[in-house]
């Protein structure tokens, strides 16, 4: 789905900001409200912090873009996509996406529990091939 696209889907407006927020976080995978910040800037240099992080709270609030939580870092972002696992390199701090639904590994637990989910983060750490 062309970008544009994609936020009228979700019934945003598709503002130019907007649209390039979801270009990087879509080249990037997952990227920090800092890195996005430095990237956005570039771009419309007088974007305030304050102004990306309201979009990004839009994005997240109907469920567009997802907060991905890094223990002892800030967190990164990426667009919603299939349920899936994030590992991270405690060296360089490389994240990436593991094909698994971590919803799976759980849900004798939840049927008992009888709560309705909405999400089970996995977050694996370890050292990537390249630091290794
Ligand atoms: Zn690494
Ligand atoms: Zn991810």
């Amino acid at each position: 789905m062309k970008n544009r696209h994609l936020l009228q889907h979700y019934k945003l407006k598709a503002t130019p900001q907007r649209i390039a927020i979801i270009k990087l976080m879509e080249y990037s995978g997952h990227i920090s409200i800092d890195d996005l910040f430095k990237e956005i800037r570039e771009k419309f240099t007088s974007i305030s912090l304050a102004t990306l992080y309201k979009n990004i709270h839009t994005m997240i609030s109907v469920s567009l873009i997802r907060e991905v939580k890094i223990p002892g870092q800030k967190a990164k972002y990426e667009i919603e996509k299939v349920p899936h696992a994030h590992i991270l390199c405690k060296t360089c701090g490389e994240l990436k996406d593991i094909s698994f639904d971590p919803i799976t590994l759980v849900e004798d637990t939840v049927k008992s529990s009888d709560y309705r989910v909405d999400e089970v983060s996995i977050m694996i750490s370890g050292i990537c091939p390249n630091c290794k």
